[in-house]
């Protein structure tokens, strides 16, 4: 990444977007190494309708916890995991709190900040700057209360083209009763009948929080030049000391310790502090994007490079299928399982048993960053490998605990079922007992117990599996190995080394 790449990101942004000015050079850079396309804004049309759900969705959210609450807003996957996080909560008596309030640089909602497009869907980011404030509550336990300033980033599905039926009205085939579409999402509402119907887009599919940066608005040169700054009070005892050291123990290499020598040391590491500011600037962009250096520089090396490998891959056997709606389907099944009680019955999983590995988990947030490993063709089917990171909330019993993890997960799918945008209702119905049940949230029927025929368009879970640090070795490696490539470089330039 060079700077050159950063400024044309920048202007790029700035001429597409009137909200250019939200973007920190910071975030930018936070953007940049997650990859992210700088394309032109697409056709304006729906975008109105995409807006108006962002920020349906950063309400509805605050209410998600509250018994019987259903976030319209989401897709129907998204809006299952919110449901059965709300029960996971409920079951373990903790009182969850989730506050939202507009943060320091709020406006209401960026929406299309970044976008992709493939053969039927528009994907966009929106974003709004919060207050972010949770709490977890039980009597007996030490209360939990995180608050940061954070950006929260919604994924909106869209469709490209197409006619929104949403309005249009349909006769329940079981009981006769007339109701919009839009509101047989969650079934009829008469006789409880479910429907198989295509998605009423736009919705939003995934939603993650970043700590918030702001207040680092300075350009590049002066954040350099004020991080060099900071690493002075360190750097200049260390230098003199080096050559204190030198000059005392080896007089008849060096000469001896001069007043001139101490001062040709000082003005040199202030010379240099521009080069240790911008490798402490980097860092700290790292560290931004995952709160800490130790949790965020993986993710960030690994990912920029994921969502190309995955395109390119991607292309020639599903043409015009993007990471973006890949990640966010697979954030959504993976909580999914994770708030599941009942992990046999998911109509896409098929993996092996987890065991009680996710029964304490309270809270699960997509990071913002999942990386792609391989991607394998067999016959009919395409499996991709993957590293999901997460912001786990676990309920210890006398405390909470947050921390990321992060998952190796393998999804599959057919790559021989078309997708197609064209709305489709249909009664779903046992075809051993022709009782109606939501086949999408489980897969035997529950009258008579009899397995459904599982979807055959959609991504299906083969493996999840706690990755641990391992994703760390190789970003690892590459870090430590330009961190000695300046050090070096530095004291060559001090004439220290030869
Ligand atoms: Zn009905
Ligand atoms: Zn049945």
């Amino acid at each position: 990444m060079s700077d050159d790449n950063l400024n044309q990101d920048q202007d790029q942004n700035q001429e597409n977007s009137q909200n250019e000015n939200i973007w920190t050079e910071e975030q930018l850079r936070v953007l940049e190494a997650a990859g992210l396309p700088t394309e032109a804004e697409p056709e304006e049309d729906r975008k109105p309708t995409r807006d108006a759900v962002a920020a349906a969705f950063r309400e509805e959210l605050k209410h998600a916890n509250e018994p019987g609450a259903k976030v319209m807003s989401a897709d129907r996957e998204l809006r299952y995991c919110l449901e059965l996080q709300q029960k996971r909560i409920a079951n373990r008596s903790l009182r969850f709190t989730d506050e939202m309030v507009p943060g320091a640089y709020f406006q209401e909602g960026f929406n299309n900040v970044r976008s992709w497009q493939d053969g039927q869907y528009e994907t966009s980011w929106s974003v709004g700057f919060v207050e972010h404030t949770k709490t977890f509550d039980r009597p007996n336990m030490k209360p939990y209360k995180k608050k940061e300033p954070q950006a929260i980033y919604e994924t909106v599905v869209d469709v490209r083209s197409g006619e929104d039926v949403s309005d249009d009205t349909y006769c329940c085939p079981n009981c006769g009763s007339v109701s919009t579409i839009r509101e047989l999402q969650e079934g009829c509402s008469h006789c409880g009948t479910a429907f198989k119907m295509s998605e009423l887009y736009p919705k939003v599919t995934n939603y993650f929080f970043t700590y918030d940066t702001h207040g680092k608005r300075d350009p590049i040169k002066k954040t350099i030049i004020k991080y060099g700054l900071y690493s002075l009070p360190v750097m200049i005892p260390l230098m003199v000391g080096v050559a204190w050291y030198q000059r005392h123990t080896m007089p008849e290499t060096y000469g001896s310790f001069t007043p001139m020598i101490l001062i040709r040391y000082v003005l040199g590491t202030i010379l240099i502090s521009p080069l240790i500011g911008y490798f402490m600037w980097m860092f700290s962009i790292f560290a931004a994007a995952g709160r800490q250096i130790g949790t965020g520089t993986g993710p960030a090396l690994s990912v920029g490079r994921s969502r190309k490998k995955f395109e390119a891959k991607m292309s020639k056997i599903m043409p015009a299928y993007t990471f973006e709606t890949f990640s966010s389907r697979i954030t959504s099944l993976f909580k999914l399982i994770a708030f599941s009680d009942d992990r046999a019955s998911l109509p896409f999983y098929e993996g092996g048993d987890i065991g009680s590995e996710f029964d304490n988990v309270v809270d699960c947030a997509f990071s913002g960053w999942m990386s792609c490993n391989k991607i394998k063709q067999e016959g009919k089917y395409v499996y991709v490998t993957g590293n999901l990171f997460v912001d786990v909330t676990r309920d210890l019993g006398d405390h909470i605990k947050s921390q990321r993890e992060v998952y190796r997960i393998k999804a599959g799918r057919r790559t021989d079922v078309p997708t197609t945008s064209n709305f489709s209702i249909a009664k779903i119905q046992c075809r051993t007992c022709g009782a109606s049940f939501n086949s999408f949230k489980t897969r035997n029927c529950p009258y008579c117990g009899s397995a459904s025929e599982p979807a055959s368009d959609d991504w299906v879970i083969y493996e999840v599996k706690n990755a641990g640090q391992t994703y760390m070795l190789k970003p690892l490696i590459i870090v430590l190995a330009i961190l000695v490539l300046i050090m070096l470089g530095g004291l060559s330039t001090l004439g220290i080394i030869k």
